[in-house]
């Protein structure tokens, strides 16, 4: 069985970056009836915090990735002790009593000489009874794992294709510091060992940590599980994604007003090409049943957010149904304040879903169906100045006092009928009208104004204008 797993750190937000490689990781797992796992890997206390593993967890919740198990990595502490110890048993690693200055006195040294740092070993040869000493005394030690000399450690990945690393520049590296505490090198062999993990699915930054993690595996007595490292993602200057390049974790998205399944449909997209090409839009079910490991590009993707802003928009004029749109949208509506029946919600959603592509550009787009103008802008106010502004809506303000019911309908005739009566332009009526009810001279389609709002309402804000 295929066996993935998604191993965020909870030291932030989740990236974009993170939540493609969850994406495919999970896909990956799906696409094989396998199993995905989630493991929070907490194991650097100080910077883990339990705000970040909420917030991770409910982000994978809301772009709708589910797993079969869960674990966090600082519960697992008796078990990593117990595979430390099995390293230092059989003399793939030792107890290293350097102390800090001495190890920054290596690195000076060859900061000096201009060459890479790398532990020098000095514990390597330490005796079992020296070391039994040194505890005694109450020395602090880290673990070590004993690096071997001149091994190239070679792997076949499912994404990059062959790489060969040569060990000799690591050094022997740190697997327990001196707190107790295991590293990350250590503890992802370890579990990913022992959860059963075939497919390790992350991002290529990963790459060298890689062989350290093979040599890891082979002293332990494990087999080696296939790796799949994903290419970075670049903003549109093609360098790494950052918060240079505005939003970059799915929170920021959310909020903004983005939906989970653009989001996840977007991300899909970002270094995988579906079979079909020239399709865009998949749900998640699709995406499962067509998404192949193998086929993911080996270059870096770039992010490009006005395309994401398009799919949003196509989820939203296309995707959803009507109660689900208005369901999504009532927070954002909520939190700008605006009150209103659901029914209501419902034929502005249905007429002008059209003209935004996520919900905190509905909240501005759509203000005029909510909320009276507060504030007109200079352009709006210098049209409303203008004589024809003023026979316009009055003739507007007249025809309503006639009228049963108005709609786009009826005011596209009354446009027409002030055109003839009052020799008025199409342009000037429609620009009175809208800086009228809008306060501005942008936004939604004044016709679609007279199909949703109600008539008092309409007069009111003329009569407030003329008055
Ligand atoms: N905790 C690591 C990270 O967030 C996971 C790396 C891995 O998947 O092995 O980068």
């Amino acid at each position: 069985m295929i066996i993935t797993r998604f191993a965020p750190s909870p030291t932030g937000y989740l990236h974009l970056g993170n939540a493609r490689t969850a994406i495919f990781s999970y896909l990956f797992a799906r696409h094989h009836k396998g199993k995905f796992i989630l493991r929070i890997e907490d194991t650097d206390l100080e910077r883990s915090t339990k705000e970040f593993e909420e917030s991770i967890i409910e982000d994978l919740k809301w772009l709708g990735i589910d797993w079969d198990e869960f674990y966090r990595q600082s519960e697992r502490f008796d078990i990593y002790r117990e595979y430390a110890q099995r390293l230092l048993d059989s003399g793939h690693a030792y107890a290293c009593f350097c102390t800090s200055e001495e190890l920054e006195e290596e690195r000076r040294i060859a900061q000096e000489k201009g060459i890479a740092y790398r532990y020098s070993g000095k514990c390597r040869h330490l005796t079992k009874d020296e070391v039994e000493k040194f505890k005694k005394e109450g020395r602090p030690y880290t673990i070590r794992f004993r690096v071997p000399d001149g091994r190239v450690v070679v792997f076949e990945d499912l994404i990059k294709g062959h790489i060969a690393i040569n060990v000799d520049d690591f050094g022997d590296f740190v697997i327990v510091r001196s707190d107790g505490t295991p590293t990350y090198n250590f503890v992802v062999v370890v579990d990913d060992a022992l959860m059963g993990v075939t497919h390790v699915v992350r991002g290529e930054d990963h790459i060298p940590n890689t062989p350290k993690q093979i040599l890891i595996y082979e002293a332990l007595g494990f087999k080696v599980p296939l790796f799949a490292h994903l290419p970075v993602i670049l903003g549109p200057d093609r360098s790494k994604l950052s918060k240079r390049h505005g939003a970059v974790s799915v929170r920021n998205y959310r909020e903004e007003g983005y939906l989970s399944e653009a989001m996840f449909n977007y991300l899909c997209l970002l270094g995988w090409s579906p079979p079909e090409e020239g399709r865009e839009i998949f749900s998640k079910e699709e995406l499962i049943n067509l998404f192949d490991l193998s086929a993911v590009n080996s270059a870096p993707a770039i992010f490009d957010k006005e395309k994401l802003r398009w799919m949003n928009g196509v989820y939203i004029r296309q995707i959803l149904d009507l109660d689900t749109l208005a369901e999504r949208i009532k927070p954002f509506f909520h939190k700008a304040g605006y009150s209103f029946e659901d029914d209501y919600l419902k034929k502005v959603l249905e007429k002008a879903r059209d003209s935004f592509s996520t919900f905190s550009e509905a909240v501005e787009r759509l203000r005029p169906f909510f909320a009276d103008p507060e504030e007109f802008s200079e352009e709006a106010k210098a049209i409303l100045e203008t004589e024809n502004s003023y026979k316009a809506l009055s003739f507007v303000l007249s025809k309503l006092e006639e009228a049963q019911e108005i709609s786009g309908q009826w005011i596209k005739e009354v446009a027409k009928q002030a055109q003839k009566d009052l020799g008025i332009k199409a342009k000037d009526f429609w620009h009175a009208l809208r800086a009228c009810l809008t306060g501005s001279l942008e936004g939604v389609g004044v016709d679609i104004l007279f199909d949703v709002l109600p008539k008092d309402k309409v007069v009111q804000r003329i009569n407030k204008v003329l008055l």
